[in-house]
């Protein structure tokens, strides 16, 4: 029993480096393109700058301190003559957070975020339901762990959704162990799901239309499903480790460079399986072997999961 790659709805719909740098996107929301372009993060670091009809402004995502990034979010501020009240991240990765500092001073603001692990700046911690409120725009929080702990996405007025490193606009998000968390990853693909965006801005790639939106979530969930049932595959009755897993997985289609990521992503299916009771530790915390039940009672397991209201 198997299941096959789902097919990414996606495809050639923007292709990357084609993004433009600056761009409103609705009222009250501008997306400036950071210019830290990688295999990691895509076509660069997607900031936000949420505003309502007095000016009230929020900068969400502030990315790298490039002092070109920091000219074009000043432009747009001075432009628009947006009063910025605070700082808010998805998550605290350097490519979304670097310059959070750098604006909570400049300005003066708060730190609006899901973990206050680096003080330093006056900072506002963002639980789930919580609402930025600004005249006419509005940031409603959920609380998305997965990718990362701390990680939140943002729904406006209009229904879409902010989405940081949840879902992407290109490509599939890492899920790395340890702070990385398979079994809430899952979970918080389905929360978001359940609220029925209309559209998702992703903290990298292009925006995910109304045409799309539904169908890369859809794709999200199978992909992920699809990767979990791989990684219980690629183990067997004999003990193998984490890194065979990954050559089994991948064979030579992962550049070099991103061997590191896909490591750290099987490593988080693994912890899920173990905690299900699918593998067990063979020894050491780096080889493993099958237990239990098999690769349909997984399947049957999350489709249900699915079916449950989140
Ligand atoms: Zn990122």
């Amino acid at each position: 029993m198997t299941i096959s790659a789902p097919d990414d709805p996606r495809i050639g719909l923007t292709p990357i480096g084609s993004m433009p740098q600056v761009v409103e996107l609705e009222e009250g929301l501008v997306r400036i393109l950071a210019p830290n372009a990688s295999p990691m993060t895509l076509d660069g670091t997607n900031t936000y700058l949420v505003f309502g009809a007095n000016g009230a402004a929020y900068l969400v995502d502030p990315g790298p301190a490039d002092s070109a990034h920091f000219g074009r979010i000043a432009a747009e501020v001075e432009s628009r003559a947006l009063e910025p009240r605070g700082v808010v991240l998805t998550h605290h990765h350097i490519d979304h957070s670097e310059s959070a500092h750098h604006f909570s001073r400049e300005w003066s603001v708060p730190i609006l975020a899901g973990a206050l692990e680096d003080p330093g700046s006056p900072a506002i911690l963002v639980e789930d339901g919580d609402s930025i409120e600004v005249d006419g725009q509005r940031l409603t929080a959920m609380h998305t762990p997965g990718h990362t702990a701390d990680h939140l996405c943002f729904m406006l007025p209009s229904r879409w959704a902010l989405t940081g490193d949840h879902v992407l606009g290109r490509g599939t998000s890492v899920v790395a162990y340890p702070d990385g968390d398979l079994e809430s990853y899952l979970q918080s693909l389905l929360h978001l799901e359940s609220s029925g965006p209309r559209g998702m801005y992703p903290g990298h790639g292009p925006e995910l239309s109304e045409e799309t939106a539904g169908d890369v979530l859809d794709y999200y969930i199978s992909h992920r499903m699809y990767r979990i049932s791989q990684v219980l595959e690629a183990f067997s009755d004999v003990r193998s480790s984490v890194a065979d897993a990954v050559r089994v997985i991948y064979g030579n289609s992962i550049p070099p460079g991103l061997f590191f990521a896909a490591e750290l992503s099987t490593r988080a299916a693994v912890a899920m399986l173990v905690q299900r009771g699918y593998l067990q530790m063979a020894g050491d915390d780096d080889h493993y072997v099958r237990a239990g039940a098999g690769l349909q009672k997984l399947l049957d397991e999350l489709v249900a999961d699915r079916r449950r209201p989140v």
